[in-house]
């Protein structure tokens, strides 16, 4: 391999490497890749549903699995795959080596089962691609300063891919997956639902954070920080996907590029609570303590001294967050505390609107005119979120992909 040739990232999911078939169809693009004058390193997730079977084995044979046997064992489903890619590669007669999270130079903390990298150290790699040699890394790994093998959690393996492009200089960060690039809206609730040829950062960082489940948002996160462009894309048809970028790189911005939805989520009431400073304090203080995951926190105007908090948690925290609600409540003399486990989160998405003025009445005016109610109602500077009833949720993303067009193509900023 030419040693001025460009390297680029390949990270395989779990639906790409799902087979022994898939895994020679990813091992066939790889080669192609190398014929056609880069340099890649391959990054994989685990085959199929693998992770899911060893978690629920772990649960079959004890109660609460140590964290540090957790990790072990996870990280040996993308250790497979690795080992399994890696010879597909060599058999199409292209030197490969299988690496490790450990081997490729992933240091993180001890935090078992979503650990944090502290840093990259790919010497290996270097070595094995400058003896022009096709690495292949275990996605979602690395080892602790004890020593101790970790995993970086739920779709850490996009994490491991993005750290290396930056680590290795990449020139770009190719995400593989089962779906063809970052859509408009979910093509399963909206058919018409359009590819985006590119996306910004921030864009893509809101629509992760609202319901949009690929790519991980950890992973956005960090090609925003470091700057690592990616290219969301498919192991099945292999045609170009969506390309992640900086909002400067842009000529032109969406007005609203996409509609996001999330139905993880509850909401918590809060009523008659004292209108006095530290209340909000010492209630999300305790829920924090309670490693309870709060967005979307609303709070009335007071009337007579007394205002109503309300806030979302996702449906997993619920059972955490009722009893430190209600202990809060009765200490600072509140009415009570009502829980809704039947709502849903719409967001509209757009880098544009930043300097757009009408978008949110458009979202008011769509929802209003489709007899959706709104029940909250969240902004940043390129979203509008509102929160209604679960049971018409995909109603109001269908309604609001139509509203702005966005089947036909961006909406530009003039
Ligand atoms: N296999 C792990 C998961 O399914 C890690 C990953 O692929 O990102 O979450
Ligand atoms: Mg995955």
């Amino acid at each position: 391999m030419d040693s001025s040739a460009p390297i680029v990232v390949q990270k395989f999911g779990g639906t790409s490497v799902a087979d022994t078939e898939r895994i020679r169809a990813v091992a066939d693009h790889v080669v192609r890749t190398v014929r056609h004058g880069e340099r890649p390193v391959v990054v994989v997730s685990a085959m199929g549903k693998e992770t899911d079977d060893l978690l629920r084995a772990a649960r079959d044979v004890a109660a609460s699995p140590p964290g540090r046997e957790m990790d072990m064992l996870v990280t040996a489903g993308e250790r497979k795959a690795m080992a399994l890619v890696c010879m597909a590669i060599n058999d199409l007669g292209v030197p490969s080596e299988s690496f490790t999270g450990s081997q490729a130079g992933f240091l993180t903390d001890g935090t078992h089962t979503d650990a944090r990298i502290l840093d990259v150290r790919p010497d290996r790699i270097r070595a094995a691609i400058e003896a022009g040699r096709v690495p292949v890394v275990g996605g979602a790994q690395g080892v602790s300063d004890t020593n101790d093998v970790t995993f970086l959690g739920r779709g850490g393996s996009d994490t491991t891919a993005v750290a290396l492009a930056h680590a290795l200089g990449a020139r770009s960060c190719e995400l593989y997956t089962d779906v063809s690039g970052v859509f408009t809206t979910d093509p399963r609730v909206v058919s018409e639902a359009r590819r985006m040829d590119r996306i910004s950062f921030d864009e893509l960082l809101e629509m992760t954070a609202n319901g949009c489940p690929k790519p991980a948002m950890r992973s956005v996160e960090f090609a925003r920080t470091h700057g690592v462009d990616l290219h969301i894309r498919s192991a099945f048809t292999w045609e170009q996907g969506t390309w992640v970028s900086k909002e400067e790189e842009f000529m032109e911005q969406a007005i609203v590029s996409a509609v996001v939805h999330d139905t993880d989520e509850a909401k918590v009431t809060i009523l008659g609570v004292p209108d006095r400073p530290g209340i909000a304090a010492g209630l999300f203080r305790s829920l924090a303590d309670a490693a309870v995951n709060v967005d979307m926190i609303v709070q009335n105007t007071s009337a007579d001294g007394h205002t109503d908090i309300s806030f979302t948690v996702p449906h997993g925290d619920l059972a955490v967050a009722i009893p430190v609600c209600e202990r809060v409540a009765s200490e600072v003399g509140a009415t009570r505390v009502t829980t809704d486990d039947g709502i849903a989160r719409v967001s509209v998405v757009g880098a544009g609107m930043r300097s757009h003025p009408g978008v949110a009445a458009t979202v008011f005016e769509t929802l209003a005119g489709n007899g959706i109610n709104i029940e909250m109602i969240s902004t940043s500077a390129i979203r509008i979120s509102c929160v209604v009833r679960q049971d018409q949720v995909e109603q109001a993303v269908q309604h609001l992909h139509d509203a702005f067009s966005l089947a036909d193509g961006p909406k530009l900023v003039d």
